[in-house]
């Protein structure tokens, strides 16, 4: 048999479905000691619910929802989707948006109802030196040191509401990361989100928080040289992930696996697709090349 039908046809493999795109990938599939995770999407269902709505004074939620809900419309991030399907069912139908930018990792800018509107990261509004009042600043700090993802939304300059995002751990992830734990991998936790958010997250899986175990507020274009400098300090680095902003990374890792479940770009620049989105699979596919090529440690 080839070894991807192999791979395939072999105890969980053939439950978990894993997609290996040569047999040459068998033997960076066998050395690698680390694994790096990409949280949303990849050790998270990502699909994201909005939890909280915390308008500033003055400000009426129904036009929050309709102006943040118009603009997340145009993006395809799990946060986007989660806002954008929120205001729809609460407001009905949306206006259109024109001058869309999006800032990968960061949030989304348009015009919406002749309105300039930013929605994204604290950080974003920052970076537009658009305060947050003190009130919204509290609930969003103290949101995210609960391990909740916060979203602000501004128009015309002034900061008018956070929203509260919530994402769920995959069932199976904490059950994955003890598996690489047993074949000797070292865990670590990528994301473009928060640190207590990220914290939160690795506590449910199994990860302690620490300075190399979770790496929090990592831009999409900074993933690509997070695995560049474990490789330096002699790692052998799987990654996995599912996302557009996960890609350089996926491609430039020792072994690159991809969610079934993500976008084609991830899946393109990856070398072992995990069919179902299921973390257990990436841990299948290093034990059973391991017994393919008899070197189980
Ligand atoms: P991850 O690395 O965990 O997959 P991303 O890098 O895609 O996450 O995003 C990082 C953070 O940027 C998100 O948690 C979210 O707070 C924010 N963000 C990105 N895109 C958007 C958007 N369209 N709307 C709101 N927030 C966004
Ligand atoms: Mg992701």
């Amino acid at each position: 048999a080839t070894p991807t039908a192999l791979l395939v046809g072999t105890g969980r493999g053939a439950q978990t479905g894993i997609l290996i795109k040569g047999p040459e990938i068998l033997e960076s599939t066998r050395r690698v000691d680390t694994v790096v995770l990409d949280k949303t999407g990849t050790v998270t269902t990502g699909t994201m619910a909005l939890t909280g709505v915390h308008t500033a004074d003055g400000t009426d939620e129904a036009t929050v929802l309709r102006l943040a809900g118009a603009l997340e419309s145009a993006s395809e991030h799990p946060v986007a989707a989660a806002i954008a399907g929120a205001a729809t069912e609460r407001v009905g139908d949306l206006p259109a948006v024109t001058d869309f930018t999006n800032h990968e990792g960061l949030g989304v800018q348009g015009v919406v109802d002749g309105h300039a509107v930013l929605v994204g990261r604290p950080r974003l509004l920052e970076q537009w030196s658009v305060p947050l009042p003190d009130d919204l600043a509290a609930v969003a700090a103290d949101e995210a040191a609960r391990g909740r993802t916060t979203v602000a939304v501004a128009w015309d300059g002034a900061a008018r509401a956070v929203f509260v995002v919530a994402d769920t751990v995959k069932p199976t992830s904490a059950e994955a990361i003890a598996e690489f734990r047993r074949l000797g991998l070292r865990p670590v936790l990528l994301t473009g989100d928060n640190r207590a958010v990220a914290e939160t997250v690795a506590r449910e899986v199994g990860i302690e928080p620490g300075p190399d175990t979770v790496l929090a507020d990592v831009l999409p274009a900074d993933k690509l040289a997070v695995v560049e400098r474990l490789q330096e300090q002699g790692r052998v680095v799987a990654m996995v992930g599912d996302g557009v902003n996960d890609a350089a990374a996926l491609a430039r890792a020792d072994l690159g696996l991809a969610m079934g479940t993500g976008t084609d770009v991830a899946i393109e620049a990856s070398d072992i697709t995990l069919v179902r989105g299921d973390l257990r699979a990436a841990a299948d596919a290093v034990r059973l090349s391991r017994r393919t090529l008899g070197t189980i440690r």
